[in-house]
């Protein structure tokens, strides 16, 4: 290894003193994929996408062994996802270590723990000529997402971290709505997020169609969910209710492939982010569903990946687990899914009822809250070996580069 590293020390010396392009040398330190997909489910451990398995094998009339499609790709591992300061992490630390490669304290924000800037994979990549996309389908403010654009020792400065969106120069944001859409002051409210990101030159678009035109005219589309138009972002649930126009994280992605193309390199994330909120109210069928719809996006990505396969790398991983799920016997799927049919695919329950559906049908949550184990990571591509084996969230940025 030594040797190889004096070889190519060397060779850029004579590389630059007979004035051959540096390119190669450049190529040697750094061999990121041209097409990086990251795709991070919020609060999706292991048992989550069991859960996920169990329901679609008995869907699928087995007893269990049915796959999602990232489940199936070729390099699989785990990473461990501590942050600086606590054992079990959340979605702002671990964001950071995801994007920067390095730990932080929990609600703490693309800051290390003294509060010192940290640049962001996707900063990196905007740098070496990479488009950017960055999505979500919760609030684009929201932890997971702004820890690839913001910096800030607060991940709950709402606005403050909107503000920062403009200044990343990426090329294509989608995600619910804004959290704190005026500000948090409610006695002095400050001028709207969609106001204030619009006079900063981001197209605020409420609807495919919208955002499709805003490409077109060249600029940078934040699409969000209609039912977000100048207000707070609806806590909705994936699989929970729905309302009217609603856009799928697949459609969002679509949306960004479409505009991206493979002309040019390109950088997206993309979370399942309601995921992790339907995994704390413990709702077995739309964690389910929440993570089904992920997987659907991830089967976008995928495609592209065989038209590109040399090129193309994809990494899903998650941040943390949540809930604690287990099942210590035999879920009851015909149960659960009668139930689920039937309601109009709405989970409406009560937390008592909700509470009582899951143990009447051996489907056993443990906590509402985040969970410290290892979480999966899998991935396909160029690049796709690095990720096997046990390694921490902090590698991932790294592995990513191809450094
Ligand atoms: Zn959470």
């Amino acid at each position: 290894m030594k040797t190889l590293k004096i070889t190519t020390f060397i060779a850029c010396i004579l590389a630059s003193l007979f004035a051959i392009s540096g390119t190669d040398c450049q190529a040697k330190k750094k061999d990121t994929p041209k097409y990086v997909f990251l795709f991070i489910g919020d609060g999706m451990s292991y048992n989550n996408v069991a859960l996920a398995e169990s329901y679609l094998s008995y869907k699928n009339g087995k007893m269990g062994g049915e796959q999602l499609l990232f489940t199936q790709f070729p390099a699989h591992g785990s990473a461990t996802s501590h942050s600086a300061n606590r054992r079990v992490t959340d979605s702002s630390a671990s964001g950071t270590a995801i994007s920067t490669g390095s730990k932080t304290n929990n609600a703490m924000l693309g800051v290390d723990p003294e509060g010192n800037i940290l640049k962001s994979i996707s900063f990196e990549l905007k740098d070496d000529g990479y488009k950017v996309g960055i999505i979500s389908s919760v609030p684009i403010n929201h932890a997971t997402p702004s820890s690839f654009y913001a910096n800030n020792k607060s991940r709950y400065d709402y606005y403050a971290i909107t503000e920062q969106l403009p200044d990343s120069g990426f090329d294509f944001y989608a995600g619910s709505g804004m959290i704190d859409y005026f500000g948090s002051d409610k006695n002095n409210p400050k001028e709207s997020s969609a106001i204030m990101l619009e006079k900063k030159g981001i197209d605020v678009c409420f609807s495919i169609a919208e955002a499709k035109e805003a490409i077109a005219k060249g600029e940078t589309p934040l699409l969000c969910q209609p039912y977000n138009k100048e207000t707070e972002p609806d806590n909705y649930e994936a699989g929970g209710a729905a309302p009217e126009g609603h856009i799928l994280l697949s459609e969002m992605l679509e949306l960004a492939l479409d505009s991206f193309t493979d002309k040019e390199p390109f950088f997206i994330m993309c979370e399942g982010g309601e995921i992790d909120w339907a995994a704390h109210s413990q709702k077995t069928m739309p964690t389910i569903m929440s993570i089904f719809e992920f997987d659907k996006a991830i089967a976008l990505a995928y495609e592209f990946y065989l038209n590109h396969p040399k090129e193309t790398l994809i990494v899903v991983t998650a941040d943390h687990g949540t809930g604690g799920v287990s099942f210590s016997e035999d879920p009851d799927w015909k149960v659960m899914d009668s139930i689920w049919v039937a309601s109009g695919q709405k989970n409406t329950l009560s937390r008592k009822d909700n509470k009582k559906m899951n143990e009447d049908n051996n489907i056993d949550w443990g906590s509402t809250h985040h969970t410290g184990e290892p979480v999966p990571v899998y991935a396909v591509g160029k690049g796709a070996e690095k990720f096997i084996g046990r390694i921490d969230n902090t590698d991932i940025k790294g592995k990513i580069l191809g450094k």
